[in-house]
């Protein structure tokens, strides 16, 4: 699903974020990213995302070279990124359900397939009641969920997380992580970030570890 062969990456600063960055992860599978302030991680995210270009090497996702995508497929890739941040952005004036529905309603999809598809989502955290309430009601566990249900309301094969439980306590951060295992379940692969590392052992998954834009370590044991 993710793969990177050799990737660097220099801001125009001059600034080296990544290194000959090489890793693949498969489809389904759950992984973490870890390292320092600075390491490379949300640059990492971001070539995946493409909201910024290796300066050499590739990253492929789904079997495409993104550095070949032509414009014109750039929306329909974003569009297979489900993004979860740690401030879950959500838009404070609008209720749940219109929170989640804003992806679809970018597409231009027809308001009876979005409702069910928003359902169909919250109803996969756990919110299903929560439609009309405006997120400012909810609990910060609550929030996140709706952040989540957003980002996988367009059914997106790849799901990355930044710092998803940072705000949140060890039971509500278990919580999370058994949502994400859920969607791993369904096929989705779930890229992580964190710097938790109470929940990072406990989870006993795959772990990328960063540091000064080198990928030093890439395994289970940690
Ligand atoms: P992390 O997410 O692990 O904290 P980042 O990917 O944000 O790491 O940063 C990696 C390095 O690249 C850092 O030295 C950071 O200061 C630098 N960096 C990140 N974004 C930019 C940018 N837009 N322009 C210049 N340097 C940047
Ligand atoms: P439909 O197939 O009619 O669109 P649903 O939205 O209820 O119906 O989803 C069908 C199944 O697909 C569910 O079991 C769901 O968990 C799973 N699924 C597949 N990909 C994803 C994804 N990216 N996010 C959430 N669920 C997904």
């Amino acid at each position: 699903m993710i793969e990177f062969h050799d990737v660097c990456k220099r801001y125009a600063t001059g600034q080296e974020a990544l290194n000959k960055v090489s890793f693949t992860v498969e489809e389904q599978e759950i992984v973490f990213l870890t390292g320092h302030s600075g390491a490379g991680k949300s640059t990492l995210m971001k070539l995946i995302m493409l909201m910024e270009k290796p300066t050499s090497g590739q990253v492929m996702i789904g079997g495409r070279n993104l550095g070949r995508l032509g414009k014109s497929h750039i929306p329909y890739h974003r569009r297979q990124v489900g993004v979860v941040f740690q401030n879950h952005q959500l838009l404070f004036d609008r209720t749940v359900f219109d929170n989640v529905a804003l992806p679809l309603q970018i597409c231009g999809i027809h308001h009876r397939e979005v409702a069910r598809r928003v359902r169909a989502s919250l109803d996969k955290v756990g919110l299903l009641n929560k439609e009309t309430a405006y997120p400012v009601s909810l609990s910060g566990g609550e929030q996140q969920r709706v952040g989540i249900a957003r980002a996988v309301v367009n059914k997106p094969p790849l799901l990355l997380a930044d710092e998803p439980t940072g705000n949140l306590d060890p039971e509500l951060s278990a919580e999370i992580m058994e949502l994400f295992r859920q969607f791993s379940e369904v096929g989705v692969t779930v890229m992580i970030a964190s710097h938790d590392v109470e929940l990072i052992k406990r989870m006993h998954r795959r772990v990328l570890t960063l540091e000064g834009g080198q990928l030093i370590h890439d395994g289970v044991v940690w």
